[in-house]
């Protein structure tokens, strides 16, 4: 085989002639491509056969391909542009890349597979990129994936959430379906009107056939429910209660912490004054006290089975040291494991918990005992029709994680591109494989 036709043969873009590669003098290879004869002259946006109409203003233009074993890589072709019916003048269509991109096609696609994949650095390092390049590549390839799909058809049993990103400051409302555990939607906001978004897209017809609606107990989203699909069940996720508990739990312990460091800080100004008696019990001073709870966040946060020796070690002294923030905590996992009962038995086991929450004295989870009890019907409504099903937890957890990756970004839309792209149900492929 010749060393032309192999390269040919390794580089692989479709319909593409390959006329010349040289190095440049930085050391970069430059392939120089032009489409093939059939592929010429057609419209970047449609791909409509068009009268060319001149050279373009860009005489030859590169595109960063894939590296050739460690070299950089670039495609070099001239650019014609022509006059299409439907778009007026624009650039002609290129098979190996993206209407408007300076990527090839397959670069894009690598990029978009680490993006969901690894963490930021890596792709960034690994493709010489910037992180803001990778973010305009991935909404290019769920640009492609959209024109092609309808996210929203076949929708029954949805879930829809609200999402805060940039430390809470911003919101996304997020709907996802609970029968193929897909993202189908998401738009920034937390009103009526960004729901109302969603209903507007999907259209009566499709309205008409949601049957259940599960959300966190939100009004805004509960009356945009109503308005739209007055026949579907609405239900309250029970993931959402246990990340109110969660919430609860938060400020216990946020207070057991600023009082124990308060009462540090007396004790510090006595030993001043005089030696402290009592050296010898260090879990009794308050310093200590303040140094534990500071680090418990983990052990009270984790499912206890999923507990490290140290985290267990930590809820021991929890217990023995702070039987207020303990009995918080039992509060909060004997809500998680209500949720787990069998339908049957949850209503007696919620019933149970709210008597117990009533009287705990602890105004955090008095509050959570009257939303819970606010809310029990729409709660064992979720668990009943299996609105429950953990799927829209799990997808809820993953967009979390994106936000963290999207952080960086200006404006919502990489975030929504990136979370579409990974939890959509249309993941993306690595090029040349199927
Ligand atoms: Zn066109």
């Amino acid at each position: 085989m010749r060393a032309d036709s192999l390269l040919r043969e390794v580089l692989g873009y479709p319909k593409t002639v390959v006329e010349d590669v040289w190095f440049d003098r930085s050391g970069q290879v430059v392939v120089s491509v032009r489409p093939v004869a059939r592929e010429q002259r057609r419209c970047g946006l449609c791909g409509r056969r068009s009268p060319g109409y001149d050279r373009g203003r860009a005489g030859r233009r590169r595109w960063r391909g894939l590296d050739l074993s460690a070299a950089v890589m670039w495609l070099e072709a001239g650019v014609v542009r022509v006059n299409c019916r439907l778009h007026g003048v624009v650039a002609a269509r290129v098979p190996w890349a993206r209407h408007g991109a300076r990527h090839t096609r397959e670069f894009d696609d690598q990029v978009a597979w680490l993006a969901v994949k690894t963490s930021k650095s890596a792709v960034c390092e690994l493709m010489r990129i910037q992180w803001r390049t990778v973010g305009a590549i991935i909404a290019r390839v769920v640009a492609d994936i959209d024109a092609v799909t309808d996210r929203l058809e076949g929708l029954r049993r949805i879930g829809i959430d609200e999402i805060s990103y940039r430390r809470g400051q911003l919101f996304l409302v997020v709907v996802v379906d609970h029968d193929s555990g897909r993202l189908v939607w998401a738009a920034p906001g937390r009103s009526e009107a960004t729901v109302q978004a969603f209903f507007d897209a999907l259209g009566p017809d499709r309205c008409a056939k949601i049957t259940h609606v599960s959300a966190d107990g939100a009004s805004y989203i509960a009356n945009a429910v109503t308005k739209n699909c007055p026949d579907a069940v609405q239900g309250v996720d029970p993931f959402h209660v246990v990340k109110w508990a969660n919430r609860a739990l938060t400020e216990v312990r946020a207070q057991a912490w600023r009082e124990a460091r308060a009462a540090a800080a007396t004790e510090h100004k006595q030993a001043h004054g005089r030696p402290r008696k009592d050296a010898t019990a260090p879990d009794r001073s308050a310093s200590d006290r303040a140094r534990q709870l500071k680090n418990s966040r983990s052990a009270l946060w984790k499912n206890p089975e999923n507990l490290t020796t140290k985290q267990k070690a930590k809820l021991e002294w929890i217990q023995l040291n702070d039987p207020k923030l303990y009995l918080a905590w039992q509060l909060k996992e004997g809500l998680r494991l209500t949720f787990k009962l069998p339908a049957t038995q949850a209503e007696a086991a919620l019933d149970h918990w709210i008597n117990t929450a009533r009287d705990c004295q602890i105004p955090a989870f008095v509050k959570l005992q009257r939303s819970i009890t606010t809310y029990k019907n729409a709660i064992l409504t979720a668990i009943s029709h299996s609105l429950s099903n953990g799927r829209t937890e799990s997808v809820n957890t993953k967009i979390r994680l994106y936000t963290r990756i999207a952080f960086g970004y200006h404006g919502p839309e990489p975030l929504i591109a990136i979370a579409m792209l990974a939890l959509g149900g249309h993941p993306p492929t690595l090029p040349s494989r199927t």
